[in-house]
């Protein structure tokens, strides 16, 4: 085993540091950029149904809003912590900026495996997580959204506590929401979508023809990727998730496997593939989706990987030092900035809506989202030829340009 820094948070700041070898940036900004501006640390008290409390521990990373409100979704996940919570927070300040929506960077998380709490506990711990941080939240201050383990019913509890505690409606406060209560058309697939976008645009920029897709992680981000991509002519050859990985080299049926995923909990022992014994992500593949976690590429396994193009639908899948051996082994990578921003991005059209109190077709919303992916793409992959830099660069580039202007507009250099 090699040494490496797998921290999220000083990933990102390697991350950032990298940037400046292509723009200058003022001291002061750079300054800015190593922790964010708030992060708040709680401790949420919940009643479990055998009539005991349990603490669970939270936190919210406000990491800058000099484009606009905090925006970033909440985690339950046992592993969360603060290097985490914080790292995501500050790519979520660069994905806004890449898509060019007026919204800053946040994150949230609790430190809680969901799948061992009822209905009844979830819905305290949601509502408990809201109470401790409701007075940083509102649609002009931070707005929270789905993530790892959240879904719309989790944003809908959060919802009507935050109404409650504020004392009116204030469906702008929260994205990720059910249609019912202001959610957006398209919103449940919109990071997959968003996705699918940018990687049409990389295989066109880099004349991939043959179209056979492996896809790590079959939650929200990954499964609708898959669906998408099965319907659009390309060929998911094999699909993890996090009890094991399947595969069939003539492709899988991915519309029978979210069948089969749904009514035994795991996408093993699907009738239509073999269970894979070996390492998912070394197998013959042209393309590489990445939709599980932070850290499943690292330099351990990335001299392994045979994929021609990775797409990080997943925030933070692949180490500092695995982005240089994939450099090296000349494979080129979507960065989750830019590949995942779909997600936010129709979170944002979502705001939009509900601020007008008027709703989009789903048509609108995906004609939007297009048009703000493509163009993202295109302004990513054109820092990309006037630098001659990996994507990642590229997309870093345009985000801290973005950001670093808006904070010298406001003073703060
Ligand atoms: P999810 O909870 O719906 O799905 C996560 C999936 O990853 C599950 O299928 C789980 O089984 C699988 N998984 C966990 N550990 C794994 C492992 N070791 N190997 C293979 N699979 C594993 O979460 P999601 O919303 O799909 O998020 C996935 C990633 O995408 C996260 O990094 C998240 O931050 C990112 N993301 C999601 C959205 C969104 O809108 N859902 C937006 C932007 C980024």
């Amino acid at each position: 085993m090699c040494m490496q820094n797998s921290d999220p948070f000083s990933i990102a700041l390697k991350q950032l540091e990298k940037v400046k070898q292509f723009i200058s940036i003022e001291e002061n900004i750079s300054e800015q950029f190593q922790a964010p501006q708030k992060f708040l640390e709680v401790s949420i008290p919940v009643r479990m149904d055998n009539g005991n409390i349990k603490v669970f521990k939270g936190f919210r990373s406000q990491f800058n809003n000099a484009r606009g409100p905090y925006k970033g979704g909440i985690r339950f996940h046992p592993q969360v912590n603060a290097s985490e919570v914080k790292a995501l927070s500050m790519w979520m300040t660069w994905k806004t900026a890449v898509v060019d929506i007026p919204l800053g960077g946040g994150k949230g998380g609790v430190i809680v495996n969901p799948k061992e709490l009822s209905v009844h506990e979830l819905e305290r711990l949601s509502r408990g997580y809201i109470q401790a941080i409701y007075k940083f939240l509102g649609p002009e201050n931070d707005v929270p959204a789905p993530d790892v383990y959240t879904d719309p019913r989790i944003m809908g509890w959060m919802l009507d506590e935050y109404e409650k505690l504020a004392g009116r409606h204030a469906p702008g406060v929260i994205t990720g929401k059910p249609l019912s209560l202001g959610g957006s058309k398209a919103r449940g697939y919109s990071t997959a979508q968003g996705g699918f976008y940018v990687l049409a645009d990389a295989v066109k920029k880099l004349n991939i023809v043959s179209k056979r897709v492996i896809v790590q992680g079959f939650g929200n981000a990954g499964a609708n990727m898959a669906e998408i991509l099965s319907k659009n002519s390309y060929t998911i050859i094999a699909v993890s998730d996090s009890k094991g990985a399947i595969q069939n080299t003539n492709g899988l049926n991915v519309a029978e496997l979210l069948q089969h995923k749904n009514t035994t909990g795991s996408v093993l022992n699907f009738n239509g593939a073999q269970n894979l014994a070996g390492n998912i992500l070394e197998q013959e593949t042209d393309i590489l989706v990445l939709a599980a976690l932070e850290n499943s590429v690292t330099a351990d396994n990335a001299g392994k990987i045979k994929a021609k193009l990775i797409i990080e639908l997943a925030n933070g899948p692949i180490t500092h030092e695995a982005d240089s051996i994939l450099a090296g082994n000349k494979i080129e990578v979507v960065p989750d900035i830019l590949a995942n921003a779909g997600g936010v991005a129709v979170s944002y059209f979502e705001q939009v809506q509900n601020a007008y109190s008027y709703y989009w077709t789903e048509k609108d919303v995906l004609e939007k989202l297009q048009q703000l992916m493509t163009s993202a793409f295109a302004e990513v992959w054109s820092r990309k030829e006037k630098y001659n830099c990996d994507i990642r660069t590229s997309a870093y580039i345009l985000a801290v340009e973005r950001v670093a202007q808006a904070m010298r507009d406001r003073g703060w250099a």
